[in-house]
């Protein structure tokens, strides 16, 4: 069982983002009887508070503003601070631009493993064991750490929080300002994107090639809207987005986003490898197809074979009564 975690938190401004708090909940599971989370950038010491609450018994900080914009160089450093401050027997990070370029540094650095992109993260006898979906998600890995601290990324959604405990507080302490960098951020672009976030949703429902024509995303729309706008997004297979029917940023696969929502509802797409390994991770999936030997059914908890046409009209419908 891992005693100390060490949690690499991101604030999205200034606000600790969901992620962090999806982290402590596995941290806390791995039965982790110390769970600190490092957290860097301004708002940081402001952001603890929600930390506590969401299962932290230790935060350090540093509201050095350079950390906002994410320099490697720069990060690695105060996490490794962090790391010897915490003596973690594991540290989590998020599966993000951050943990992308983190996790591998940090291990390089402590002489470690890192087993990035997991799914589930787990204690397994007193060692940790972390699971990752391979091969376009057509199978799932497993992983344990012959070294120490483990390293592991987690994608967003893939755990959940814990319950808040309203009020709680714990241990605090500070991490150094940020060192220079050998990074310069030339610019910043942000991609004009309207509404709910694919990888925020908590439900996708995604079309594809089988719509048909770019109409036959109204349909797929109008059930997203019915499922509610504050939590499903609609996302699309690359035939879909290649043939230009759907926006490029809404791609859901191996050279699209990676979504977890609880429930991913695929629309007229065959289940692809390339597309399943965008959307494997989602608790849930439901397909609607007219091919009863459609791909996607092997994957699919629950599937409706028929014309979307007439299904999901029909799904929609009943949703909007069932409210
Ligand atoms: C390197 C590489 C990377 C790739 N990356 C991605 C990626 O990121 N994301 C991705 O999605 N793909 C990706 N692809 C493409 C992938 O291989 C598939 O070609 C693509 O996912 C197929 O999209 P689709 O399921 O929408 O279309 P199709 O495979 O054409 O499937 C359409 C489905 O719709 C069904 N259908 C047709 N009409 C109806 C109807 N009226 N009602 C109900 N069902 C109907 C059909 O039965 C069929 O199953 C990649 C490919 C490569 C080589």
């Amino acid at each position: 069982m891992a005693s100390n975690a060490l949690v690499v938190g991101e604030l999205a401004e200034g606000e600790l983002n969901a992620t962090t708090l999806e982290l402590i909940g596995a941290a806390s599971r791995l039965g982790a009887s110390n769970i600190t989370v490092a957290l860097l950038g301004g708002g940081a010491s402001g952001a603890a508070s929600k930390a506590f609450e969401g299962g932290a018994t230790k935060v350090l900080t540093s509201d050095d503003a350079s950390y906002d914009e994410f320099r490697g160089d720069q990060w690695v450093a105060a996490v490794q601070n962090a790391v010897e401050q915490a003596s973690p027997d594991v540290i989590l990070l998020a599966q993000s631009h951050v943990g992308r370029e983190l996790a591998p540094r940090l291990a390089f650095r402590l002489d470690t493993g890192a087993a990035m992109d997991c799914l589930n993260v787990e204690d397994d006898g007193g060692a940790v064991k972390a699971t990752r979906s391979v091969y376009g998600g057509n199978a799932m890995a497993t992983y344990s750490f012959v070294t120490s601290p483990a390293i592991v990324t987690v994608r967003a959604k893939a755990q959940d929080p814990l319950e808040p405990n309203a009020g709680a507080s714990g241990e605090t302490g500070e991490l150094p300002g940020a060192s220079d960098s050998r990074t310069t951020i030339a610019g910043r672009e942000i991609v004009e994107a309207a509404g709910l976030q694919l990888q925020d949703a908590s439900i996708v429902v995604s079309g594809g090639r089988g719509l048909g024509a770019p109409e036959g995303f109204q349909v797929v729309e109008e059930l997203a809207k019915a499922l509610g706008a504050d939590r499903a997004a609609v996302g699309a297979s690359r035939a879909a987005c290649d043939l230009g029917w759907y926006p490029p940023s809404q791609q859901v696969g191996l050279t699209g986003k990676v979504v977890t929502p609880d429930l991913y509802i695929a629309v007229a797409i065959s289940g692809a490898s390339q597309h399943m390994a965008g959307c494997s991770g989602a608790k849930t999936i439901v397909a609607i197809n007219k091919d009863p030997e459609a791909n996607i059914f092997q994957f699919a908890r629950y599937g409706i074979v028929g014309d979307y046409k007439e299904m999901v009209p029909a799904l929609t419908e009943a949703i909007k009564a069932a409210k």
